[in-house]
């Protein structure tokens, strides 16, 4: 069966006690056992059955199901947040006097965790050019425990190739991870294209309408010993798995991605070209673009579609800020893949407590508009960006 269907309709591990059509909520913390001996081997992983809700639940693992069926995953497991799943998977990989091979072009927190907190515990962040193989090549030691990317960097859109640093990494015998939240895990491979764990901010597509913070860890089961310690040290010990109740909504938003995402990327495909049309705009940087420079690389990973973030540069910081305020459909708020439509100005936002040297470094420019576009109807976007822009 095709993905969206088997989306919809995958089984429960076990029955439900009365025949529930959906996913029941089983909002508990702990599970009761009939005697020692069935205890014991859950506890001990003999069994699967559930022990505790900090390491596993029935409405999570459901979900969990779900994406393991749609991406062919040894195991996924899912967290409290796209940032638990990334620092849980760097903490499972890294040590001390190890470092993670890198970019400067990434999610800002992703960028702190990598080079302020993991540091403080002897982890080493190499931060390279990843779309440049040699200086990747160079960049990689004894010492490097992966190479870590996201496919389409938020918010430069830079998008580097994926097969040739699968081929660095392995070499070097170490994993390469990909923060996929750009790309629904749905529309491309991400392990025929070599990663080997896949991260994914669910808060973003999947969750469907901002209704929940949730991250998934999506494991390949090629990253030697990693599956085992994910679920059996970290898990335990860091304590971020997925509550049920974010399980059950992103479970409800799974089932109807596939839909949104086709008008959401169909969307953010038009309003790019449309948008280049308003003089205002000095650059539409979105790789859907067929002169954007890794289009053919994104389209070559990624198939035909772009995600739905997209950026305009205007003339300048003081123009950005105008054009926000002035907005009237599009809503002024960080997240991205909502049902609505989002804007935002990262070097003052999210970006905003990075040094100017830091922001430099990371090419995230003052003239630069993050836009995430949403399920409106594209005349009424544009119209709004129009007018915004106080252009006729
Ligand atoms: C939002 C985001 C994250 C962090 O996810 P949270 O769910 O907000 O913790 C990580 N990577 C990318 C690319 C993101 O867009």
């Amino acid at each position: 069966m095709k993905k969206q269907t088997r989306a919809i309709h995958t089984r429960f591990q076990s029955p439900d006690a009365y025949n529930s059509l959906s996913m029941p909520v089983y909002h508990t913390a702990a599970y009761e056992f009939d005697n020692a001996n069935v205890m014991a081997d859950a506890f001990c992983g003999r069994s699967s059955a559930p022990d505790y809700s900090r390491v596993t639940n029935p409405t999570v693992i459901y979900f969990e199901n779900k994406i393991k069926d749609l991406t062919g995953a040894k195991d996924v497991i899912a967290f409290s947040s796209g940032m638990a799943a990334i620092s849980n998977s760097l903490m499972a990989v890294a040590g001390a006097g190890k470092n993670i091979v890198t970019s400067r072009h990434m999610f800002g927190n992703t960028y702190a965790l990598i080079t302020s907190t993991l540091s403080r515990f002897g982890v080493g962040a190499r931060l390279c050019d990843l779309t440049d193989l040699a200086e990747v090549e160079k960049t990689v030691d004894e010492n490097s425990c992966c190479i870590y990317l996201e496919i389409i960097t938020n918010p430069q859109m830079e998008v580097a190739d994926l097969r040739a640093l699968a081929e660095i990494a392995h070499r070097h015998n170490i994993p390469l991870i990909a923060d996929t939240t750009a790309i629904p895990f749905t529309e491309f491979d991400s392990h025929a294209l070599g990663v080997d764990i896949e991260i994914v901010s669910s808060t973003k597509y999947l969750s469907g309408g901002a209704t929940s913070i949730g991250g998934l860890v999506i494991d390949y089961g090629t990253c030697e010993g990693f599956g085992k310690r994910m679920r059996s040290e970290m898990l335990l010990n860091l304590g971020a798995y997925m509550t049920p109740h974010a399980a059950y909504m992103q479970t409800l938003g799974l089932e109807n991605l596939d839909a949104r995402y086709r008008i959401q990327s169909a969307n953010t495909q038009a309003l790019a070209e449309r948008l280049r049309t308003l003089p205002a705009i000095r650059r539409v940087n979105y790789v859907g673009l067929p002169d954007n420079p890794y289009h053919d690389l994104a389209r070559s990973q990624f198939g035909p579609t772009a995600g739905a973030m997209l950026t305009i540069d205007l003339a300048d910081r003081d123009a950005c800020f105008s054009f926000i305020n002035n907005l009237r459909l599009i809503r002024r708020a960080t997240n991205l893949f909502d049902n609505r439509s989002l804007a935002i100005h990262p070097a003052s936002t999210i970006f905003g407590p990075f040094t100017d040297e830091q922001r430099r470094d990371m090419d995230i420019l003052d003239t630069t508009i993050r836009l995430s576009i949403g399920l409106e109807d594209v005349d009424d976007l544009f119209d709004d960006i129009r007018q915004a822009l106080q252009e006729s």
